[in-house]
């Protein structure tokens, strides 16, 4: 028995079928739900993007803006926009309408698949950046530190080691200053909330300290925590 497309009249020896409609077809609806445009929050200092939520304007057939969680790992707020990053922060979830998308930055364009069948799709977009200053580079320059990084042990490896940890952590965070001792050295970091996870995956077991240390002008108390490690 043929199958024939109830929207453009198609039968299944000609196109390929997804349900009952035709695979152009099929396409053609999918369209109209995806988003024309995305709005990604950008530091004009330092060119890193807000991680987290993307806003995404879906067609011109529903103009209202709607908020989609994206894949970021690691927790930072702000994050580098290399391609690889940039390739993570554009997988948004979109679940709850049967289908997700990849944003392809270069080219301006979704590229998906939906359905059991996994059927590519691609849909250009329009990205929107929404040019600001970021926490990072609007802390750095105020003496803000979260956390200090002891290392501890013979002082050739410690250096060894303080190298590797500034690079790894300096990339989406910053490092006010690093403070040469006669037992070691201390990294100051100016946000603490990636940095159990960096030292454990680094193969690193710390001892955690955690002070108060004032009040800060919006209230919330400020916490300092001390990670010390022996290398
Ligand atoms: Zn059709
Ligand atoms: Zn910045």
């Amino acid at each position: 028995m043929i199958r024939i497309c109830p929207r453009c009249g198609k039968s299944d020896d000609k196109i390929s079928f997804v349900g009952e409609f035709c695979i152009d077809c099929t396409l053609e609806k999918k369209k109209e739900k995806m988003p024309s445009e995305v709005e990604v929050e950008l530091c004009v200092k330092c060119e890193r993007v807000r991680s987290g939520l993307i806003n995404a304007r879906k067609s011109q057939k529903s103009p209202q803006s709607q908020r989609y969680n994206n894949r970021v790992r690691g927790g930072e707020k702000w994050i580098k926009l290399d391609n690889k990053i940039l390739k993570e922060i554009v997988w948004l979830e979109f679940k709850k309408k049967g289908f997700s998308g990849k944003f392809d930055a270069k080219n301006n364009t979704w590229h998906g698949t939906f359905g059991e069948e996994a059927v590519p799709y691609s849909v250009p977009v329009q990205i929107k950046y929404n040019k600001q200053v970021c926490q990072i580079c609007s802390r750095s320059t105020s003496g803000y530190f979260e956390a200090i990084i002891q290392v501890r042990g013979e002082m050739e490896k410690v250096k060894r080691v303080c190298a590797k940890l500034k690079k790894r952590i300096g990339k989406n965070n910053f490092l006010p200053k690093t403070v040469e001792k006669k037992e070691g050295i201390d990294i100051y970091v100016g946000f603490k909330k990636s940095i159990p996870e960096i030292l454990n995956d680094e193969g690193y077991k710390f001892v955690r300290t955690v002070t108060l240390s004032g009040e800060r002008r919006d209230t919330k108390r400020l916490y300092r925590d001390t990670f010390l490690i022996r290398v």
